[in-house]
């Protein structure tokens, strides 16, 4: 799913929990929880291909793609600390997988078999069609904004 989706879900986990031991771990595994769904992804091909000189694109889009979601935490939310923490930690395995599309490295290499293969499952191999591709992260989307709001 698009950042904005996996750092709502983390920071909506973060508000609902006040113990970061629960919080931050849970916000992790709510990333993959999300990717099962069957959803639409933005192309940052660029920036996987190296291609550093049309990549400035990807780079806008993804921030912000990161920048309406804390914008969104910070109107909708008490601005815990916790909340931030949770919506970052929820983006790091799109964060390995990038990494591991520039370096290449043995741990990134099997945590994106996990992730883009097995855990994107309904996304890659299965074609859904695009209503419901969209319909997933609107659904998250707001889910989370009513969890995060003013709790
Ligand atoms: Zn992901």
């Amino acid at each position: 799913m698009i950042l904005l989706a996996h750092m709502l879900f983390g920071a909506a986990i973060g508000a609902q929990l006040d113990n970061p031991y629960f919080a931050l771990p849970l916000a992790l595994l709510g990333h993959y929880f999300l990717d099962i769904f069957p959803h639409v992804e933005y192309s940052i091909s660029h920036i996987k291909n190296k291609e550093w000189k049309k990549a400035w694109p990807d780079f806008l889009k993804v921030f912000l793609d990161f920048l309406l979601a804390l914008v969104i935490i910070f109107w909708f939310s008490k601005n815990q600390p916790l909340m931030y923490a949770c919506a970052l930690i929820a983006i790091v395995p799109d964060g390995f997988t990038l990494i591991n599309s520039v370096v290449k490295n043995k741990i990134l290499a099997a945590h994106s078999n996990i992730h883009e293969g097995r855990i994107h499952y309904l996304t890659k191999q299965k074609k859904f069609p695009i209503f419901w591709r969209i319909a997933t992260q609107v659904a998250a989307i707001i889910i989370s904004i009513i969890f995060i709001n003013k709790i």
